[in-house]
This record gives C-alpha cells, sequence and structure tokens, in this order.
C-alpha cells in the first residue's frame, strides 16, 4: 500500500508542529504523498480554523515545501472546507487549491452570529440536539445528512470528511442506534448523493486517535454499502500532529478489505489514481 495522508492539520489551524514537521515525518515513515487540509477560515469567531489573514501564509509555506521536497515526496495543497445552510461567501471556490475536503461540523444561525457544533465535546452536542432540535435526535440527523448531500450537490469536493461524524459522541448508542430504520434511510440517502457525483469517502481514523470512538468513520456497515454501490475510498488520519500521520491505518486497511475493497484513492502526480491496498 502506498503510504499517502491527505487530511492533515498543522499549526496553521488546530493541530500542532510545523508544516515541516508534518513533512520529515510522513519521510521518516515512508510516505510517498502528503496533503496539507487546514480548516479553512469560517465567519464566526473560532479557535478551531485558519484566520482569514493566515490564508496567504499556509498556501505559501505548502508551495514553498512542495518545491523543497520535490522528487523525495508529493506534497498536495488542500483545505477541508466547511459548509453550512446559509453562508454568504463563495468560500469553496475561493482559494486555488489541489484538492478540498468537504465536512459538515456545525449549524449555523447567521442572524445571531453563532454556530451549534455537531462534532465537538459531548456537552456542545447535547447543546445542539437540546437547541435546535428540541431533543429529537432523528431531526437533528436528518439535518446533518441534509447538509452534507446539500454540500456535495453545490460544490462537488474531491472528498466528504468523516461522513458519519454525528456519531462521535454516541458511544455504544447514547443517542440513536444505527440499526433503526430511519437512520438507514438517511444513510441510503446520503450514499446515493455521493455515488451520483463520484465523490470520495475518506475512511477517517481521527476520532480513535482522539479518544472519541474505537473504529473509523464511517462505521463498517456503511463501508459495506460504499463497496456495494462502487463508492471510491481513502484512507486519512484526520492527524492533528506529525506522529499521528499513519495512526490506526492497518485498522483502516483491514476494514476496506473486509467490505471487499481491494483498492484505494491517491493524489499522485497531481491526478486521483486508484492504487492498490
Ligand atoms: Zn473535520
Ligand atoms: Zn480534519
Amino acid at each position: 500500500m502506498i503510504l499517502a495522508n491527505l487530511h492533515t492539520h498543522c499549526h496553521f489551524c488546530d493541530g500542532a508542529g510545523e508544516p515541516r514537521a508534518f513533512v520529515e515525518a510522513a519521510l521518516a515513515k515512508g510516505f510517498k504523498v502528503l496533503g496539507f487540509s487546514s480548516h479553512a477560515p469560517i465567519p464566526f469567531a473560532s479557535e478551531w480554523t485558519m484566520a482569514e489573514g493566515r490564508m496567504d501564509d499556509y498556501l505559501r509555506a505548502v508551495a514553498a515545501l512542495k518545491e523543497e521536497y520535490r522528487g523525495k515526496i508529493e506534497i498536495y495543497t488542500g483545505l477541508e472546507i466547511d459548509y453550512f445552510e446559509g453562508d454568504p461567501r463563495n468560500v469553496f471556490t475561493d482559494y486555488s487549491v489541489d484538492y478540498i475536503i468537504g465536512s459538515v461540523h456545525f449549524f449555523a444561525d447567521m442572524s445571531n452570529r453563532r454556530y451549534y457544533s455537531i462534532d465537538g465535546t459531548d456537552a456542545e452536542f447535547r447543546e445542539t440536539l437540546e437547541t435546535l432540535f428540541g431533543g429529537d435526535m432523528q431531526r437533528f440527523a436528518d439535518a446533518y445528512y441534509r447538509q452534507v448531500a446539500a454540500m456535495i450537490t453545490k460544490h462537488r469536493p474531491s472528498v466528504v470528511g468523516h461522513l458519519d461524524v454525528i456519531k462521535k459522541n454516541n458511544g455504544t448508542g447514547k443517542y440513536f442506534a444505527e440499526e433503526e430504520a430511519w437512520y438507514r434511510q438517511l444513510i441510503d440517502g446520503v450514499l446515493a448523493v455521493i455515488k451520483a457525483h463520484g465523490t470520495i469517502v475518506e475512511v477517517n481514523t481521527g476520532g480513535i486517535s482522539r479518544g472519541y470512538i474505537q473504529e473509523p468513520y464511517p462505521s463498517l456497515w456503511i463501508l459495506k454499502k460504499c463497496r456495494q454501490l462502487g463508492i471510491p475510498v481513502m484512507i486519512t488520519s484526520d492527524a492533528h500532529c506529525p506522529e499521528h500521520l499513519d495512526a490506526h491505518f492497518d485498522l483502516a486497511r483491514e476494514r476496506l478489505k473486509e467490505v471487499g475493497y481491494d483498492e484505494q484513492y491517491v493524489l499522485q502526480g497531481s491526478i486521483w489514481r486508484r492504487t492498490a491496498l
């Protein structure tokens, strides 16, 4: 398997470590491909995204490393961009980057300029559930997957980030059971949109490294459906420090093999290519 990771966060957003430290760690681990995917700015006060004023520095820093390490490792400039209903900006087309991971992390209320977290702490998750949905988890999940589908339809990101991140605080079924028919229907709906647009689903191990869950996003049964539909996949670790660049890759690969995948997508020579797992 070609070692690659296109979902990483360095000190330009909420990750730890300079971009160079990620490149050096990637080389030491035998990586062939490394992509930086800092959180693009959002129009709210936030600790975890890049400030608008940092974008140019970020793009320049990655471009310089790309040149410096040419021939040793392929480096790509990416962004993890938030989608939320009511965003007045054109953030998906504003920046010239090699690839975009589209993610839904929150619901926004532009009238009071605040956002309600989906993938934050358990307390934040509960606040979103109570404040916006009166405790109705089905409505919450429906709104989440509708936002994911709208993002894919409108902006066609190359990759959809941590597809079922809504399970992050669910433990063994604290908020909902993934077996419930209504949840399965939501997944079928979003997978149909993903299939129609050729979006890559990442098998993201970040929730494990950060101690929230024991399995990658998305759940195994969802991966199985992806396989049946012929949806392209890619292993990432959503690394927030250089040490986590290949965290739990073995598990992600094992899960993909389990459902019948023998290939993943990787950017190589600036083109998305199928490579052996
Ligand atoms: Zn994310
Ligand atoms: Zn991320």
